[in-house]
């Protein structure tokens, strides 16, 4: 898709290929302009370096890629988040998570999160949550270094461990564990489709059966938890049976699940046996 210079953005934004929402989004991101900004500047015509740039970004999500990367920002629990390909997107689903992690950590409560990447979990329960002690886990030092920038940005202090699962963590003792696993089965079709052929495989799957992530880390929390202290995990839209009985056979006691705003059962958890 080529645009041409002297195009104005109101025509931009009634002839192009993407969706508007997208569509906004772009010409914000190669334009410099705030939403509204686009809208008082509608009559504003393109230079031929912003024809460009703009033909460029809409390629890029013609192609599939997700918008977040192009932009390389999301938006997550009222905070921004920097995102790119070292990092899953930060999804909507997640926030019931980080909702349930602000209400179970208890007052100064020390807090693990396990396989951070953009560090969208520890991130915004530290900044909910001033009073806690936020610890994130990731085995990609990539991820670890989005998840340093956005702690950054949003000025809350994360301590950041490169660890395969619980290895860096040793016996230490945590008030809270929560974690977003992969939890996609290996094959699954869901991965050769949409945002998700862009994101970090290890990320989303386990490559396995979906809950091997699960099971290491319902297996390795007793350890690292203080008495009565809970365990919070999302996962896959019909693995929360699963999940309760694999926290049940541990000893777990409170097991329970919560619903999405979409009504799924997506975390579930249980306070230490
Ligand atoms: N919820 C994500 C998706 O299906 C998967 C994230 C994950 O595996 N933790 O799009």
């Amino acid at each position: 898709m080529m645009v041409a210079a002297g195009a104005t953005v109101a025509q931009l934004q009634a002839q192009s290929p993407l969706d508007p929402l997208d569509n906004r989004i772009l010409l914000c991101h190669a334009l410099g302009l705030t939403r509204v900004g686009l809208i008082t500047q509608s009559e504003r015509a393109l230079t031929e370096d912003e024809a460009q740039r703009l033909s460029a970004l809409i390629q890029r999500r013609l192609d599939g890629e997700p918008i977040a990367y192009i932009v390389g920002r999301r938006e997550f629990y009222g905070l921004p988040f920097n995102v790119g390909p070292a990092v899953l997107i930060p999804r909507p689903d997640t926030e019931l998570l980080v909702e349930l992690a602000i209400e179970h950590l208890p007052p100064s409560g020390r807090a693990l999160d396990m396989g951070t990447g953009s560090g969208a979990i520890a991130v915004s329960l530290a900044h909910a949550r001033p009073d806690a002690a936020v610890t994130a886990l990731d085995v990609s030092p990539e991820a670890l270094a989005v998840a340093r920038g956005n702690a950054e940005l949003n000025q809350v202090a994360v301590r950041l461990l490169e660890s395969d699962w619980y290895a860096a963590v040793g016996d230490e003792r945590f008030d809270l564990v929560v974690s977003n696993p992969p939890y996609i089965a290996d094959g699954d079709r869901h991965l050769s489709e949409g945002d998700l052929r862009f994101e970090p495989p290890g990320a989303l799957t386990d490559f396995a059966d979906g809950l091997s992530a699960l099971r290491t880390i319902v297996a390795g929390a007793p350890a690292r938890l203080a008495p009565r202290c809970w365990l919070l995990m999302e996962h896959g839209y019909d693995q929360a049976v699963a999940v309760r009985a694999l926290l049940a056979a541990q000893g777990y006691t409170d097991v329970q699940s919560w619903r999405d705003l979409a009504g799924i059962e997506r975390v579930s958890g249980g306070r230490r046996p």
